[in-house]
């Protein structure tokens, strides 16, 4: 993982470089931020930037060995430290008896929170501890060579987790560690964390992500339109798993179905001006971004007919949203239904095949103008 997959603390990550270039590293860091602050990634980065063999002014190159090694997580030279729990017949848990869960988990996600690592490992509601017999194996990786890389780097992700015997045995080796070794601590909660290990740790404080680089995330790589990434910020207040655990569960929904609806007013009056822009914003999205959004006027569409024709228990819509649609159902009825769907259909078939997207709204809009006259 380099830098620029870290969203955003361009102050945090050039504090580091600098540090880096004038060899003036710490050897215990502790990263601290709130979940979904990006300070496991971030601790990942520079990890990543330490042991780069050509690292640059504003990352580490990708491309070296050590590089692609990290992006797999797989350097021999950086070992990970992290919360695990007894299961089937590992009695005496250690963090290496997980490696692969843990690898696949934060690939899949540096931003996880501990509750994401405690599913994924399937523990039947254990708590995840950082044991005594963990420390012990951290000191005897101290005991082996660096292998490839400059550095040992070790990283402790939530030493809040640290039993008071595994904290109590590696106070020492913190204190004074081999030359060659770094430990990143990676930690959430200050207050939880032993006095005794946070006076031997350099502070690199990573604040929550802020609202203008979630924002730009949110749009940019997730495709939320911009009235969607503002709420969405503001529901994740700075925590970036959160937002993507909003988005996965479809909780920007209620987005579209607003924007579904400015854009019917303006083909119910064949506003060509505003059909014109929604369209130049429409094709500026993903192709995954306008499909998703035609999908769901279509199902749009259909709770329509259920509103006017059905019975209500099959309506899936509820609270504000259904006051909002209800008030549009009526422009959809069983003289139009059929084509209308068919126009939606028409126009994600043709977004699929890659025709030109901005035409295709503005057709399909003039085409919805003139459906939606039919009573
Ligand atoms: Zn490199």
């Amino acid at each position: 993982m380099n830098f620029a997959t870290v969203i955003g603390h361009d102050a945090v990550k050039q504090r580091l470089m600098n540090a880096a270039r004038d060899k003036r590293v710490s050897h215990t860091l502790l990263f601290l931020g709130p979940e979904g602050s990006g300070n496991l990634p971030m601790a990942l980065a520079f990890a990543q930037y330490m042991i780069c063999e050509n690292p640059g002014e504003k990352d580490s190159c990708g491309t070296c060995p050590a590089c692609i090694k990290m992006a797999k997580m797989v350097h021999p030279d950086v070992t990970y430290s992290y919360p695990v729990a007894s299961k089937e017949k590992i009695t005496k848990p250690r963090s290496v008896d997980f490696v692969a869960q843990w690898r696949q988990a934060v690939l899949a996600n540096p931003y996880l929170s501990y509750n994401d690592w405690m599913e994924a490992l399937d523990l039947d509601n254990k708590q995840g501890l950082i044991s005594v017999d963990e420390s012990t194996d951290i000191i005897s990786r101290l005991n082996l060579k660096a292998v490839e890389a400059p550095y040992r780097i070790i990283i402790i992700w939530l030493p809040e987790k640290l039993h008071t015997s595994a904290a109590n045995k590696l106070l020492k080796i913190l204190e004074e560690p081999p030359l060659d070794a770094l430990f990143f601590l990676v930690a959430e909660n200050y207050e939880q964390i032993m006095p005794t290990i946070l006076s031997r740790t350099q502070l690199v404080k990573v604040g929550r992500v802020s609202d203008e680089d979630m924002f730009r995330i949110l749009h940019e790589k997730h495709n939320l339109d911009k009235i969607a990434a503002r709420r969405m910020v503001h529901r994740a207040d700075g925590n970036y798993n959160e937002a993507m655990v909003l988005i996965e569960n479809q909780e920007v929904d209620n987005d579209l179905n607003n924007r579904f609806l400015v854009w019917m007013r303006h083909c119910l009056k064949l506003n060509a001006k505003e059909i014109s822009e929604m369209a130049g914003e429409f094709s500026s999205e993903s192709r995954e971004s306008q499909k998703n959004f035609l999908k769901h006027s279509l199902e749009i569409a259909r709770e329509c007919l259920l509103i006017n024709y059905a019975d209500r228990s099959l309506i899936r819509l509820e609270g504000q949203d259904l006051d909002s649609i209800q008030r549009f159902a009526p422009f959809v009825n069983l003289n139009n239904a059929e084509e209308f769907i068919h126009e939606l259909n028409d126009a994600a078939f043709h977004i699929e095949r890659n025709a030109n997207s901005k035409m295709v709204f503005t057709d399909l809009s003039f085409r919805l103008y003139r459906l939606l006259q039919v009573k």
